[in-house]
């Protein structure tokens, strides 16, 4: 198990996510983006953080990093105390699976599948027959259906669900692995106010049972929601602040440069 060095104490202690002198530069010579620049971040347990920002800011690239889809280009990135920073592709996938929860914009289920088959469908990656017997899989998905508000479709397939629906199955589908985190990148955009909401209503529940929650969005009354909003401009963070409402427990955390 990795130590966390600069904190000096081991994963326990409630960080989740910590990101120190994160760097991401697309392309080379002339072609560079620097996405992300000198980024230093911490996320307590059980924090829900929405993360805003004007488009090009570099919001997804963050989101990439921490759902271990995609690698820095320097800087360090310790999930649950672990580093991160650099393992190859296999070894993220294998954390990713684990310990993340990722939901989309664009629900990314597989069509004419099930709701049940396709939250089911992140066990069939566990190795090791960690993820239990078949009986015991399909009674895992339907929990997590229920959990969702879906107990009720399970048999449906996405083109025969509305879109917050689908996207509710997508919910379902990141918990099913006990994610240390969830991750959502604009869960709401392609969704009427209507749906948007009941979605927020379901990531909120989540938050209130103990989920840690990322959510990227461009609008503020989604952004509402969280307990803490960070802003983006130009690949680093420009403010980092609580909402105000819900934040007990969150009076010692050290907001703006806490990961540098
Ligand atoms: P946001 O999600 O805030 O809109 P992104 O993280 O997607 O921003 O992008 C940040 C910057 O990195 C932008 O300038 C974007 O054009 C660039 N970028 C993102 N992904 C790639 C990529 N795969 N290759 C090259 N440039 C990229
Ligand atoms: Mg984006």
């Amino acid at each position: 198990m990795a130590v966390n060095h600069q904190a000096g104490r081991e994963a326990p202690d409630e960080i989740i996510i910590r990101v120190v002198n994160l760097k991401k530069v697309y392309g080379m010579g002339d072609a560079q983006v620097v996405a992300l620049d000198s980024v230093g971040l911490q996320i307590r347990d059980n924090e829900f953080v929405a993360i805003m920002g004007p488009s090009g800011s570099g919001k997804s690239t963050l989101l990439n990093i921490l759902g271990c889809l995609d690698r820095p280009t320097s800087g360090k990135y310790y999930l649950a105390g672990e580093d991160v920073s650099d393992l190859n592709k296999t070894q993220l996938a294998i954390i990713r699976n684990k310990r993340i929860g990722f939901v989309f914009q664009s629900y990314n289920l597989l069509p004419n599948t099930t709701a049940l088959e396709n939250v089911m469908l992140p066990l069939l990656y566990n190795r090791n027959g960690s993820a239990g017997s078949a009986e015991q899989q399909k009674q895992k998905g339907m929990a997590v259906l229920e959990a969702v508000g879906l107990a009720d479709r399970v048999g449906h397939k996405p083109q025969e669900l509305s879109g917050g629906q689908v996207q509710r199955v997508a919910i379902a589908r990141a918990l099913i692995n006990d994610p240390v985190i969830i991750l959502a990148d604009e869960p709401t955009g392609n969704l009427d106010t209507r749906a948007g909401e009941e979605i927020m209503a379901l990531l909120a529940e989540l938050h209130a049972r103990g989920s840690t929650i990322v959510m990227v969005t461009h609008e503020d009354e989604i952004a509402a929601y969280a307990q803490r909003v960070i802003h983006f401009r130009d690949g680093h963070i420009e403010i980092d602040q609580l909402n105000g409402r819900r934040a007990p427990g969150l009076k010692n955390l050290e907001v703006s440069d806490a990961g540098r």
